[in-house]
């Protein structure tokens, strides 16, 4: 009998794994894309309920498995509709994922890592410093809570996936391709890649690899326009300056009408000139993009203020004008500390 940190945590597994898995213990393979199928149906928590394995199988599972899932979290709802999400990790970390209801879609926006080593100077994640990546089933596990908390209260369907919450999504690069492997297969959590976007600070290498690997969309956290001013704000710019960011983004393996978001926020004083604005037209010309200006969500002790509406406006007018897509993203949830960059575990940033 295995003890229970012997046992593999069955949401850790791709289809694949979970074929090799059924095949170690002597099955055939179809029991592993059974076993997929049970685990992410919703309410279903035992083998027991696994009606259509044999018998045997079923008893066996216990001493080798085990399934995790995601109890009790802690929820904010903002009045703006935003509902945040504390999940408690076993180890006694903390992570936050964050619910946005719209109109015509509900997005889940998902955290990857706790906290981040990325150090960008504007974020309170990066203010964390990096504790650990999450494992695929953390990641995933915040899927499958929200979509039953969904369910559950009758709020309709999770039909968007962001990697936006906490951490950096690429330098977890592994544990990421493995969940959205599961997030996307039918057997799994069924999400088209097209509903998945991973937002990333800018390590190349790993991006072309989720291009190569995935048609999932990316969005690229960009906020400078030159050097100088990215090495101050995103440390990652020393090792992927601004023309190697933007070769990999024309490099990008990416399906036909698939556009790369470009994330840009906007700091008084810093990037939010005219001229800035000038630059980013020049620097994204021959790249399929559309741009989200987000406004600062102002963290305590940030020494970085938002521009007035009429500066965002502006800069906008410019992006416009010169034929891009342009939109000023609606912060959401700021009331609950739910916004971008707002998302830190509580008890470290008390202490
Ligand atoms: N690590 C990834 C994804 C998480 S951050 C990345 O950096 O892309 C999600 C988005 O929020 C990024 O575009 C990030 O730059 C932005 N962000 C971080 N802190 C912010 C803040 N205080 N105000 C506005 N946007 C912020
Ligand atoms: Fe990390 Fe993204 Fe925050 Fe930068 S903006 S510190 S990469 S979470």
């Amino acid at each position: 009998m295995s003890t229970a940190a012997q046992k593999t945590d069955l949401k850790n597994l791709t289809q694949e794994k979970l074929i090799d898995f059924a095949l170690s213990l002597g099955q055939p393979a179809f029991r592993g894309r059974q076993i997929l199928a049970w685990i992410y149906r919703p309410g279903i928590h035992n083998f027991d309920e696994m009606t259509d394995l044999a018998k045997e199988f079923r008893a066996l599972l216990p001493e080798h498995a085990c399934i995790s899932r995601f109890t009790d979290p802690i929820l904010e709802t903002s009045i703006d509709g935003t509902v945040k999400f504390g999940f408690f990790l076993q180890d006694g970390n903390m992570i936050e994922s964050v619910l946005i209801p719209e109109e015509d879609r509900n997005t889940l926006c998902v955290s990857s890592q706790v906290g981040c080593a990325m150090g960008c100077t504007f974020c309170l994640t990066g203010a964390m410093g990096f504790k650990r990546n999450l494992t695929t089933a953390e990641i995933v596990n915040q899927v499958c809570a929200v979509r039953d908390y969904m369910q559950a209260s009758d709020k309709g369907q999770l039909t968007n996936l962001v990697f936006m919450g906490m951490g950096e999504p690429l330098a977890n690069l592994d544990n990421l391709l493995d969940s959205i492997s599961i997030l996307t297969e039918q057997r799994g959590l069924d999400f088209s890649n097209r509903r998945i976007t991973v937002s990333t600070c800018g390590l190349v290498p790993q991006m072309i690899t989720l291009g190569e690997k995935t048609n999932v969309n990316l969005a690229i956290s960009l906020h400078a326009v030159d050097n100088e001013t990215r090495n101050k704000i995103m440390p990652v710019n020393s090792t992927y300056p601004i023309a190697e960011l933007l070769e990999g983004c024309k490099r990008f393996p990416h399906k036909k009408r698939q556009r790369i978001m470009f994330e840009y926020t906007l700091l008084e004083g810093i990037n939010n000139s005219d001229t800035a604005a000038l630059k980013l037209v020049d620097l994204l010309r021959d790249i399929p993009c559309k741009i989200n200006l987000l406004s600062l969500n102002q963290t305590k002790g940030s020494k970085y203020r938002s521009p007035d509406r009429n500066r965002i406006l502006a800069f906008q007018k410019i992006l416009r004008e010169n034929g891009y897509t342009a939109f000023i993203r609606q912060s959401r949830g700021e009331d609950i500390s739910a916004a971008c960059g707002q998302l830190a575990d509580k008890k470290q940033i008390i202490t």
